[in-house]
């Protein structure tokens, strides 16, 4: 495929914040953006000039969609591999639809991940209540139930400390496909944050110590120093190889717990991720420039720290009410995502701040 030329239109699934983040990134290398998304607005409205509500079951709509557009990216991985694979059919999508396939799923993606040599909690598959009993009697009752799909910021998820927890938590994930896993006594989190260019290069961006709270990323910080610095560049291995093996166009995220064994892969995320967020302004190229350059087979942007330090920190419900206060911190960039209603647990904007 040859490259992309701006001027172009860059089709995104999903219109969310990192679909307002992507259209941003577009505009300002000069193509034009269209989201096509089940609802009829959302952050990236406020910023793409072309929207189309549409279902992701509705194959009429994908494919008119798709004549309308150069090139379809995602912004989220919860779209039916049915839909993506008919937009494969009718052009280029970006990540490929195998490796949206394979992290859709925690299961596939562990399995995947396994299989390349890298380490994971011990994991089981669950389909029902005797499952579940039988995976706790062998990775033992310390451990998180997830879903298998559909789960994200801590949700579909049920901690269990004790055998007697299996029926709460088996209704508490809907009783639905789950992985049990082991829980990890970890010192840090942190992600491996890679863009892969359509000519194979790969670069990364210092990776960051994420903090969560309840089960959502609260805040990013590099440089992530110690233990993480010295698991960096195993899970950078492993994420090089993850996208070598889905022969993987644009960004991908790893998410690592820095345990006293070494690096632990959780999950990947096949697309621009909320723990890169800083490299808006804490990076020379951002996460998001450099996944257009990359989907549009442009040459890759520098991924250097542009700060002696950078830390992001979300702005969670009521959080962003503070907005005027945080803009009395001269130092601090302020990112507020449009959305009208704070609710719990809703990520509103962001707060990146440099220090050199
Ligand atoms: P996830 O949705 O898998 O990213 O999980 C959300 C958060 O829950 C993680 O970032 C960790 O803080 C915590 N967590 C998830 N899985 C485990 C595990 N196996 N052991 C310990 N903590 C975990």
């Amino acid at each position: 495929m040859t490259s992309i030329a701006p001027g172009a239109t860059i089709g995104i699934l999903g219109g969310g914040q990192l679909g307002r983040m992507i259209a941003v990134a577009a505009a300002q290398l000069g193509y034009r953006t269209h989201i096509y998304a089940p609802e009829n607005s959302g952050p990236a409205a406020d910023v793409s000039p072309r929207w189309t509500q549409g279902d992701y079951t509705d194959a009429a709509a994908l494919a008119a969609f798709a004549g309308a557009v150069d090139i379809v990216t995602y912004e989220f991985e919860n779209i039916p591999q049915a839909a993506v694979d008919q937009l494969a059919a009718l052009g280029h999508v970006r990540p490929n639809a195998r490796a949206l396939g394979i992290a859709q799923d925690r299961l596939s993606e562990k399995r995947f991940v396994c299989d390349l040599g890298g380490r994971t909690a011990p994991f089981e598959p669950v389909d029902s209540l005797d499952m579940l009993e039988e995976a706790i009697n062998r990775i033992g009752s310390e451990a998180i139930l997830k879903t298998n799909r559909f789960g994200y910021d801590g949700k579909g998820q049920a901690r269990l400390s004790d055998p007697g927890d299996a029926v709460h938590a088996w209704s508490t994930v809907g009783r639905q496909p789950s992985i049990l896993e082991g829980f990890v006594r970890f010192d840090a989190e942190f992600s491996v944050i890679l863009v892969r260019g359509a000519d194979g290069a790969v670069r990364f961006w210092d990776s960051p110590r994420n903090v969560h709270e309840q089960g959502i990323l609260a805040t990013s910080t590099v440089p992530a120093g110690d233990p993480i610095a010295a698991q960096v560049a195993e899970a950078r291995a492993l994420a090089a190889q993850v996208a070598e093996a889905l022969d993987y166009v644009g960004v991908l995220t790893l998410e690592f717990f820095a345990s006293p064994d070494g690096p632990v892969f959780n999950e990947m995320a096949p697309r621009v991720h909320n723990s890169g967020h800083w490299t808006i302004e804490g990076a020379v190229t951002s996460q998001f420039e450099n996944h257009v350059r990359a989907i549009c087979g442009l040459p890759l942007g520098d991924t250097a720290l542009a700060a002696k330090s950078v830390e992001m920190r979300n702005l969670i419900g009521h959080d962003a009410d503070a907005w005027e206060t945080i803009l009395t911190d001269p130092a601090a960039h302020l990112h507020l995502y449009g959305k009208r209603e704070a609710r719990e647990g809703r990520k509103m904007g962001h707060v990146t701040r440099l220090s050199f």
